[in-house]
């Protein structure tokens, strides 16, 4: 056995995930087939919500939100600019939509303030003219990159194996058990064998399955993102109205990033990539936002959200439950020493890498409780290490490339 477990998916999930089995004191190793983070993690907006964007629809997510919002302020202070957000109402908006917004987070404890137009145009000067009021809410940002490095590191600390730029090509599969996996670091492939196997891949979660023979069905979605040269936003601004399309602006130092949409793709890989898309987000998020200019685009990029099929049968749209998945693959497709982990959001990497370590942590007959929630993250305490980290691993991705510099 060259492992007791092998996570695959180098991305927020696989990398906290492989962290917390580490920090019980399970031997593991995290495969990824490019750099940490070079997926969906390292390609979406950044927001560490509170969880106000998920109320009054989703109390369940909203409630996972503003949990994992506190904890990763306090692990991780190096990966988040703790910024504050604004959720702006605009001429014609639903003033019904604010009122019950508003009272939704009162009742889960998510801190809300209400400001006037004025009130907060002595905040951002830049407001649109038709903004009518605002109510502030504890979201923040969050770098995908620096966070991600932070957990693959931390792992390693605590005795992981990292194998970034590593490609699982099969799972080895026998007697109904899956074994390990065949991979290939650009040298040629060889079998990498593990008690369990945890398929962290994100979007790509079915491709993998179908490795074991089992079916799961995913249902991604895309979404545009555009950076733009800004200066004088510090604050996130997400639209008080149902979710849609150019509906949040994330702050960064020098730049602001607009997004995004929601289009049904078949393949994670290949898929349109409408300019109209990004039209739209100038339009959007420029009635938030005066001065938004397309001639100052930085970088335009597209992610794809890892939404199991459940997702799409329970709920139509935009409406969509962002919630997370983990499938034990023994009892669903009697396919043993194989799970899954799918669905859920970059905020909530933590409580998807701890359900999945409590369940896996079982499996392979290891004791031990999750300390994640309160142990920070590597760098948390020395300046500068987080960014020597991504540099170490040469971690480059287009949610976080300004800010954390390229390596
Ligand atoms: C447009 C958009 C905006 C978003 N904005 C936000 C936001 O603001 N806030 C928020 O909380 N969430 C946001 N999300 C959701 C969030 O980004 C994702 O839910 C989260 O990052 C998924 O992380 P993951 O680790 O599960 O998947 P990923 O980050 O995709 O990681 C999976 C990894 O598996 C690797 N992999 C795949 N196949 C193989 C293989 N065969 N061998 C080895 N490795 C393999 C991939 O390379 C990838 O790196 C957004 C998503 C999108 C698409």
């Amino acid at each position: 056995m060259d492992t007791t477990v092998l996570v695959i998916g180098g991305g927020a999930t696989g990398a906290g995930t492989a962290r917390d089995l580490a920090m019980r004191g399970v031997d593991v190793a995290l495969v990824e087939r490019g750099d940490f983070a070079g997926g969906t993690s390292g390609r979406s907006h950044g927001l560490l919500h509170s969880g106000a964007r998920y109320v009054p629809g989703d109390r369940e997510g909203a409630e996972e939100c503003i949990a994992e919002n506190r904890v990763l302020k306090r692990i991780a202070p190096h990966c988040v600019s703790d910024t504050g957000g604004l959720f702006v109402q605009v001429s014609g908006d639903d003033p019904e939509f604010f009122e019950e917004k508003r009272a939704a987070c009162e009742e889960l404890g998510i801190g809300t303030e209400e400001l006037s137009a004025e009130q907060a145009r002595e905040e951002v000067p830049d407001l649109a003219d038709d903004v009518e009021r605002a109510l502030r809410v504890p979201d923040a940002v969050i770098h995908p990159t620096r966070l991600t490095v932070a957990n693959a590191a931390d792992a390693r600390e605590h005795g992981a194996t990292l194998l970034p730029n590593t490609e699982v090509r099969d799972l080895l599969v026998e007697d109904g058990t899956v074994r390990g996996a065949v991979v290939d670091d650009g040298s040629g492939e060889r079998e990498l064998r593990a008690e369990h196997v945890v398929n962290a891949t994100g979007a790509w979660a079915g491709e993998l399955a179908a490795m074991a023979g089992v079916e799961m069905e995913m249902a991604p979605s895309s979404g545009v993102m555009v950076a733009v040269e800004y200066d004088g936003l510090d604050t996130v601004l997400n639209r008080a109205r149902p979710a849609a399309d150019g509906d949040i602006v994330v702050p960064h130092d020098e730049q602001v990033v607009l997004g995004t949409t929601s289009v049904d793709v078949d393949d994670p890989d290949e898929f349109e990539r409408d300019d109209r898309e990004i039209d739209r987000m100038f339009e959007e998020c420029g009635a938030m936002l005066s001065g938004l200019d397309p001639d100052r685009i930085d970088r335009v990029y597209w992610g794809v959200r890892p939404l199991y099929s459940a997702d799409r049968e329970r709920h139509a749209g935009r409406q969509i439950s962002r919630g997370f998945y983990l499938l034990d693959h023994d009892e669903r497709d009697g396919v043993s020493g194989f799970s899954s982990i799918v669905g859920g959001k970059l905020t909530t990497y933590r409580a998807m890498a701890e359900a999945t370590a409590d369940h896996v942590a079982e499996r392979v007959g290891r004791e031990g409780e999750c300390s994640t929630a309160e142990e920070p993250l590597v760098g948390h305490d020395a300046p500068g290490r987080i960014d020597e980290l991504v540099a170490e691993f040469e971690a480059n991705n287009p949610a976080d490339s300004d800010v954390i510099g390229s390596p």
